[in-house]
């Protein structure tokens, strides 16, 4: 099997099964798809950890945090009518991870990263594409806490997704807030507090009789 370098054009004989390569020609990393032939790149983080750690820590006032550490998430880089749309190439990411662009300086990857898991296939499926001019693979950097769900772009120190909140504790607050207010217009209203404890009173009574009798 044959292919054409996408990075020096020239061929390149391949095994049936080979998907991962680098050009013996130009040294560029290749991903060899179903849909096409893809060069491998990395950006470079800018962000310190130290940086990452502050934006970090602005999440826990409490000073309880878990850790960071850097990780590299693929992205397919397509790029038709001098557009470029980004498609995540890895599975269970938090869904803003669909609206966030990778930006940064790119360098060739000489790194050995697991292949993305989603094929380019299916990210131009994704991206409503059929065909592109340019494809690549990125492998974006980030600060993360996956426990926690946060992703801190090591570029721009752009959070990707906020931690989860905890909907329960904040909804048993609510309905305490809902008793509290009853109560209080209950006592301000005696009243509509009458109109209520009335019936309730009065409906009682065959109770107690029966009881009593
Ligand atoms: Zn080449």
């Amino acid at each position: 099997m044959k292919i054409r370098c996408p990075s020096c054009d020239a061929e390149i004989a391949i095994e049936a099964d080979q998907r991962v390569l680098i050009c013996p020609y130009c040294g560029t990393p290749i991903i060899v798809e179903k849909s096409g032939t893809l060069i491998l790149e990395r950006i470079i983080p800018d962000l310190s950890r130290e940086a990452a750690l502050d934006t970090y820590r602005g999440f826990f006032p409490d000073g309880k945090i878990g850790d960071i550490k850097l990780e590299y998430i693929p992205y397919y880089r397509l790029e038709k009518n001098s557009d470029v749309i980004f498609i995540p190439g890895k599975m269970g990411l938090p869904p803003s991870f669909k609206y966030h662009k990778p930006q940064g300086d790119r360098v060739t990857l000489t790194e050995n990263f697991p292949a993305p898991e989603i094929s380019l296939t299916k990210a131009l499926e994704l991206a409503k594409l059929e065909k592109v001019e340019n494809a690549s693979v990125i492998y974006t950097p980030f600060y993360t806490d996956r426990e926690r769900n946060i992703y801190i772009d090591g570029v721009t120190g752009k959070v990707v997704k906020e931690p989860v909140v905890e909907g329960k504790s904040s909804r048993d607050h609510l309905v305490f807030l809902a008793y509290l207010v009853a109560g209080l217009l209950a006592i301000a209203i005696p009243v509509t507090w009458l109109r209520i404890a009335l019936p309730l009173g009065i409906s009682f009574i065959p109770l107690l009789r029966r009881k009593l009798g």
